[in-house]
């Protein structure tokens, strides 16, 4: 029997090309789940950054995933409205963020749309000492960032 949890154990596998850290569950892309007669599925997601080709593979890659565990059909949507946001990133996808040596988006853009004011601490040492160097990191998701107490260059994820 197919629920939702198991539908949501099986994409928290599903990972984001571009982090493969991140699942898409820690993304928060996954917008909607319809179960139809126990092998079918209706995912909907929300695509994140517009300029990000990741989208599609991320799709596949869904799709892929659902069909090996036994589903069979499965259909992905995309969700444009509301537009994503980092502020729908889990707690724990931050954390593993972090781990993986890119900083975490840094505001809520709800709260404080100013992201130009962040102090994006060191993933690496944690120091608060750091410098943007680009806007435009290994990807238009990401700023590249350069701290000045273990003088590495690190990705921060920019809110959006
Ligand atoms: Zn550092």
């Amino acid at each position: 029997m197919i629920t939702k949890e198991s539908i949501l154990s099986i994409l928290a596998q599903v990972s984001d090309p571009e982090v493969p850290v991140l699942s898409i569950l820690d993304l928060g892309i996954v917008r909607d789940i319809q179960i139809h007669d126990d092998d079918k599925v209706d995912i909907g997601i929300t695509p994140t950054y517009s300029g990000c080709p990741a989208m599609s593979m991320i799709a596949v890659n869904i799709k892929m995933e659902l069909l090996a565990h036994g589903l069979k059909q499965v259909n992905i949507h995309e969700v444009l409205s509301p537009a994503w946001t980092t502020d729908w990133m889990t707690e724990e996808g931050k954390q593993k963020l972090n781990a993986y040596g890119i900083a975490p988006p840094q505001y809520n853009t709800a709260n404080n749309p100013h992201e130009r004011d962040a102090v994006v601490p060191c993933p690496l040492c944690e120091s608060k000492d750091t410098v943007l160097v680009s806007q435009f990191g290994s990807t238009a998701c990401k700023a590249l960032y350069k701290c000045n107490s273990c003088l590495e260059p690190f990705d921060y994820f920019k809110c959006h």
